[in-house]
């Protein structure tokens, strides 16, 4: 409760603050007077606007007004005239006959016959001033006790708002003239006076209470309230009273019945007597009425006192002091609360709150002025300016409170905004630093799993397709059996169909996790275009022929000799398409053509595959190049992988090209590809018959070659390569025992494997270098990986060139002519007058060709040997295509056979 209590104190704290300030400032005004004057003269606009009571009917004044003053022909009027004038009112036999005018002093003549009348008239009363300049009562009147006060109250703007009853005078308690004659009036009605708390001097008269004006009551202070006063309520103007001019009075034209058993006040309204007065009759908001006389003053008040004593007509009182304050208080927190409210309930709308709060503002004039005219109509004096100024000054002071907390506030959270700011700058250069080591530490270890990736897919690469050969091979030599019984062809075509669908996907497999590991690269070199596409073309017509489908191969004339590119890649990619467009062709053709995209200007070559196959929708074509996605028929889906294009894509997007593919169902499918192919300009490629002339040796004395690998089988390639040709052919299993015999045997050059157990390539190149001896030994890196990252080691090792695995004979003899600066000799083999026509006899190709292809065979990589058969010059190509034949039938003994003929051969011949 009490926690609940502070809260809530906390959250209106600034309310609770400036209501109470503002009410203090606007009470110590309103003590000072600041609002009297206004509050007093909206109160004289109440009396005008309030309804017009009906004539005072119990009170006649007798006018002295400008022509009665001239007709009489003297001022202040004559005694005897006024005598006279008595005379006649006393025949009317009123109840009481007021003298409002100062007779102090003899006015002859006739002043005898005054004092005459005077002593004569019991009901007269004359009047004496006590406040300010005194004015004596008329001495006669005086010894009869027949005098009241005719003094008057004056506020400070000169107006007339309080009534005088009575005064104390020199000890003595002398009643007002308008009291006085009031009370004359009543005793005849049988109401008298009757005090009912004298400490209050609080009065009854018939139905009426009277108290006299307290101190701050109505903004009167304590100086103003001499003697006992009232407010007045005023029954109105002059106009409200029977009047009748002295002149007539004296004439003896009284109306019969005017003037009995009411009260008589003879009176100036003579503008040159100067007896008049401000009060609420004599403002206007329109014209500018005369100010009000004294006697009618005067009237009103006697009226007021009968009024009220008779018919209960309401006396005016005001709050007291505390009242007010609290009245005062209670807008200040009506004004504060209000436009608190209404800041906090217009979502930062400017235009919102500040309509609600003139709204409120207005409203509260309308209430406390509205409030204010009725409340004076039942006789209650509601302070009004004092507690709209309070409103109004707290309303201006919450809202700008108000706006203030909240401008705070944004600074407040601009500050922590700011302070966070400056926090995060602070840190944010350790949690870059810190995070740049976590995605250190993470792309070490991505990199570390990639490694251990390639790694994995390098050595599966060997132990995967080695076997798989044999499965294969040995399925089609089973096959062969004619003795099996048709159940077992069965299953052995079962083995063979999963060996080589198999063999597909691993091989698929391991290009695409190349691929995804970012392994792929491109290995460029120049070749032979003609040559290439012969191959590939003749490869597929091999393909076509059993379904009986046309094979069109159509290059064009132009196209160079020698492109720079990289051509196993680009034979995978065409190989295929052309395998795809055959496999979804049943009949019809499938053509092939190659032909530049600019004939004069570039080197672009664009390759088409058409073919008048099943055709694919455009739903189909846009995901033929995902992985492992197949469309169409599904008995096809079986032959395949549904890798095979998401590879090509891949390669031809690694040779800046795309896959352009247009596809009709039942109508047939056009691949179409542009690749860049600059044209280079090599000499042993320009006329690849150059190679028939085999090289049988070289000029000058015998040279030491050293070589390292921890393979025999790879050794012995190189052996055979090299050896035939002269030199002398050391072999060593690691780098460790390399060093030994190059230091023992000082060789001419040394051909090294990279990878190796106990000492690698690489190192024992570098440890070579740092021998004074051998830091210009040749030396010529080999490698089955061929990635530029192994190319790029091996020169930073310090190797002077790099040989790739399968070894490509006349690339390493190319370079050992450069390494060693050596003059070949060579052996030319006579070719056939034509070469176009395929020979009928046999050629074999060089030895080293034949040693390679060997080692292939040896190795059970048929792909890569029929890829070498490809290569073989025109000559060869009986050689080559019986080759293939076997490769293709997997009859790897009789392939190995065949080569290991021409090898004995060979070497006799060189022999
Ligand atoms: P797959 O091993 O199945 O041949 P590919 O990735 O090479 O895998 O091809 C994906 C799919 O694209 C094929 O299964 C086939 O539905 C469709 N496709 C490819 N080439 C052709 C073509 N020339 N004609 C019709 N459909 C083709």
């Amino acid at each position: 409760m009490w926690i609940k209590l502070k809260t809530l104190i906390r959250q209106y704290q600034s309310l609770l603050k400036i209501a109470p300030s503002v009410a203090v400032l606007v009470i110590a005004s309103n003590h000072f007077g600041l609002f009297n004057l206004l509050e007093r003269s909206l109160r004289d606009d109440f009396f005008r606007f309030r309804p017009q009571e009906s004539r005072e009917k119990a009170i006649v004044i007798v006018t002295i007004d400008e022509s009665d003053i001239q007709e009489i022909g003297d001022w202040p009027l004559p005694d005897g005239i006024l005598a006279e004038a008595i005379k006649k009112i006393r025949a009317q036999q009123p109840r009481a006959i007021g003298l409002d005018l100062y007779r102090d002093l003899p006015e002859e003549p006739g002043y005898e016959k005054l004092t005459e009348v005077f002593a004569s008239t019991p009901t007269l009363i004359g009047v004496e001033k006590v406040a300010g300049n005194r004015v004596a009562p008329p001495p006669t009147l005086q010894a009869l006790n027949q005098v009241a006060l005719a003094d008057l109250m004056l506020d400070s703007d000169q107006s007339v708002r309080r009534g005088l009853l009575s005064a104390e005078d020199e000890g003595a308690v002398k009643l007002g003239l308008a009291l006085r004659l009031a009370l004359m009036y009543l005793e005849a009605e049988g109401i008298t006076v009757e005090s009912i708390d004298s400490k209050q001097q609080k009065l009854r008269l018939g139905e009426a209470i009277f108290k006299p004006l307290r101190t701050g009551e109505a903004g009167y202070r304590h100086k103003d309230l001499g003697g006992y006063q009232i407010l007045m309520n005023w029954r109105g103007s002059s106009e409200t009273f029977p009047k009748i001019p002295i002149s007539e009075v004296l004439a003896g034209k009284i109306p019969p019945g005017l003037m009995r058993d009411r009260i008589v006040m003879i009176g100036s309204i003579a503008s040159s007597t100067n007896d008049f007065f401000e009060t609420p009759y004599s403002h206007s908001w329109f014209n500018s009425p005369p100010p009000t006389p004294g006697v009618v003053i005067h009237a009103n008040l006697a009226s007021q006192v009968i009024r009220a004593a008779t018919e209960g007509r309401s006396l005016f009182w005001g709050w007291s002091v505390g009242g007010q304050w609290l009245w005062i208080l209670v807008w200040s927190f009506l004004g504060a609360g209000g436009s608190w409210w209404a800041e906090s309930n217009s979502q930062h709308q400017q235009r919102r709150s500040t309509t609600l709060i003139i709204l409120g503002l207005s409203a509260s004039g309308v209430i406390l002025v509205g409030g204010g005219y009725l409340a004076f109509r039942g006789g209650m004096m509601v302070p009004i300016m004092s507690p709209l100024v309070a409103c109004l000054l707290s309303t201006i002071a919450a809202t700008n409170s108000c706006k203030q907390q909240r401008l705070e506030l944004t600074n407040r959270e601009l500050e922590f905004a700011n302070n966070q700011l400056f926090e995060y700058a602070r840190t944010l250069k350790e949690k870059i630093d810190e995070r740049t080591q976590q995605l250190k530490i993470a792309k070490e270890a991505a990199d570390s799993a990639n490694q251990a990736k390639s790694e994995f897919l390098a050595n599966m690469s060997h132990e995967l397709r080695t076997p798989l050969n044999g499965i294969l091979g040995y399925a089609q030599i089973m096959a062969r059996d004619q003795q099996l019984t048709s159940s077992q062809k069965k299953g052995v075509d079962v083995i063979y169909q999963s060996g080589s669908h198999l063999l597909n996907l691993i091989n698929d497999i391991l290009d695409l996790s190349k691929i995804e590991a970012r392994k792929l690269e491109l290995y460029k070199q120049d070749f032979n275009l003609p040559i290439f596409l012969t191959g590939v073309a003749e490869i597929c017509r091999i393909k076509a022929q059993p379904k009986g489908i046309e094979f069109n191969y159509e290059v064009a004339e132009n196209l160079p000799v020698v492109v720079y590119g990289d051509d196993k890649r680009l034979r995978q990619v065409l190989i295929n398409l052309l395998g795809n467009a055959i496999k979804f062709t049943d009949s019809g053709s499938v053509t092939f053509k190659v032909e530049l995209v600019e004939p004069l200007t570039s080197s672009k070559i664009r390759f088409q595959v058409q073919d008048t196959g099943v055709g694919m929708t455009p739903e189909q074509v846009s995901k033929i190049f995902l992985p492992f996605e197949q469309v169409g028929d599904n008995n096809r889906r079986t032959q395949g992988t549904g890798l095979g294009l998401a590879i090509t894509q891949k390669m031809v997007q690694l040779m800046d090209s795309e896959i352009f593919i247009e596809s009709n169902p039942g109508v047939g499918s056009t691949f179409c590809l542009e690749v860049e192919l600059p044209t280079t300009k090599s000499a042993n490629l320009i006329n690849p018959v150059n190679a028939s002339n085999q090289i049988i040796g070289f000029q000058g004395a015998p040279r030491q070659i050293l070589i390292v690998d921890h393979l025999w089988e790879n050794r012995s390639v190189l052996v055979n390569l090299l050896k035939p040709l002269g030199f002398r052919v050391w072999e060593a299993e690691n780098g460790q025992e390399a060093l030994d015999y190059i230091v023992k045997l000082q060789p001419d050059l040394v051909i090294t494997d990279i990878l190796m157990p106990q000492l690698d390539g690489l190192e024992m190149t570098r440890r070579l270098r740092q021998m004074p001896t051998f830091k210009d030994l040749p030396i010529i890196a080999s490698s089955a990986d061929v990635y530029e990252s192994n190319l790029e080691a091996s020169q930073q090792a310090g190797c002077q060139a790099f040989v790739g695995k399968p070894i490509q004979a006349q690339k390493l003899f190319a370079q050992i002519q450069q390494l060693l600066n050596l003059t070949w000799t060579y052996q030319t083999i006579k070719l056939p007058e034509t070469v176009t026509e395929p020979p009928s006899v046999i050629v074999p190709p060089p030895l080293e060709q034949i040693s390679i292809l060997y080692d292939l065979a040896r190795k059970g990589f048929v792909d890569e040997l029929i890829e070498h058969t490809e290569q073989l010059a025109p000559p060869y190509q009986a050689f080559a295509k019986e080759l293939r034949s076997l490769a293709q039938g997997f009859q790897m003994r009789k392939m190995r056979a065949f080569l290991r003929k021409y090898i004995e051969a060979g070497s006799q011949k060189i022999a």
